[in-house]
């Protein structure tokens, strides 16, 4: 189970969790996912039941964690937090969901990663709300069937590709979550300046919002690193408001480019265009390039570049699209057809 460093507690991560939305009206964007799943737990409210397991996909930052807080929240039960890392051993999530209270919320982040004999658990856990301890070895194991209360399973994944379907199907509810637009990003970050005090110049939240990959998560980031910025080289301590140059600069400072890419979607876009002549490259090759594991170029950095058409994904491999040309100050090789 995650815990929580007393000292990195009272600084960014303090803020970041400060900004958490607690309840589904204070939930920016995301219009499908938030009727859904109100609907789902207002229902379950209405029959005074616990909702089905709710299953969220989507790419890191776009609120997963957030709206598994808001399920407690809007139920009125606690919510208990682990992820597929922690739980190697079927007897880790025995243990976990052996401790539950009946109704509880049980979020499971990076479900995709869980190991095979716990992912069997839950199985069962999820359908019957039961698990079988084994007890013995071999030919004379036996099973003890060990009732649980009824609980709420949230799960989370930023490859819901990955999950094998009798897990995928025992979720009575997904979400899928997309980027956001740039006007959902302004009031994100219009609400987070108004909780950290911040004042900011109108074209501000504009600006930040548009090179913010689409991601809550990195507006907030970007902020916090303009309100630096601002604070270091201007006034803003005594009461005085965050201006568009600051936030330009800052953004640069921090290798935020024109259209928010970073330094890792930089990197790739650069090594696919530069080194490989625009690909076809494999993932690996991709990745051993710039310095990263395969999974988060492939669920961090792409997600995005796709969305942009940046890049595109094909059985040979990535190959970039006119646009990373472009945006690189490059002229596209003129590709025989045929
Ligand atoms: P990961 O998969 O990396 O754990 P996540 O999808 O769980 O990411 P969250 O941790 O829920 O993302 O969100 C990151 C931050 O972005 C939160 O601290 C929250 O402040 C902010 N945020 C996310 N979604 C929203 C939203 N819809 N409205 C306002 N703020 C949001």
């Amino acid at each position: 189970e995650r815990e929580v460093d007393p000292v990195a507690a009272t600084g960014e991560l303090a803020e970041e969790a400060a900004l958490r939305p607690r309840a589904m009206a204070e939930f920016v964007g995301q219009p499908v996912v938030r009727r859904q799943l109100g609907l789902v737990l207002e229902a379950a409210r209405r029959r005074g039941s616990s909702p089905d397991h709710v299953l969220l996909a989507g790419p890191p930052g776009l609120g997963k964690t957030t709206l598994a807080y808001i399920v407690g929240a809007e139920m009125g039960v606690p919510v208990r937090v682990t992820s597929g890392p922690a739980l190697q051993h079927a007897g880790d999530l025995a243990a976990i969901l052996s401790s539950l209270d009946e109704h509880e919320v049980l979020f499971l982040d990076e479900i995709h990663r869980m190991s095979r004999a716990a992912e069997e658990m839950l199985y069962v856990a999820m359908e019957d709300f039961r698990v079988d301890v084994v007890v013995g070895k071999g030919p004379g194991a036996t099973a003890i069937p060990l009732p649980l209360p009824r609980f709420t399973l949230v799960g989370a994944t930023t490859r819901a590709g990955m999950l094998p379907s009798p897990l995928r199907d025992r979720f009575g509810f997904t979400g899928h979550l997309d980027f956001y637009d740039d006007a959902d990003l302004e009031r994100v970050l219009r609400r987070s300046a108004r909780l950290l005090g911040i004042r900011l110049e109108p074209d501000v939240s504009h600006e930040v919002a548009r090179r913010s990959r689409g991601t809550p998560r990195i507006a907030n980031r970007l902020l916090r690193r303009v309100r630096d910025y601002a604070e270091v080289h201007g006034d803003v301590a005594d009461g005085g408001v965050v201006t568009l140059d600051h936030a330009r600069e800052a953004l640069a400072l921090f290798g935020v480019d024109e259209l928010g890419l970073d330094r890792l979607d930089q990197a790739v876009l650069d090594a696919l265009c530069r080194r490989f002549g625009g690909g076809p490259v494999g993932l690996s090759t991709l990745a051993t390039t710039v310095g990263e594991e395969p999974e988060t170029v492939e669920t961090v950095c792409e997600p995005f570049l796709l969305r942009r058409g940046f890049l595109a994904r094909t059985p040979r491999g990535r190959v970039a699209l006119p646009p990373a040309w472009q945006h690189l100050g490059l002229t596209p090789p003129v590709r025989e057809v045929g």
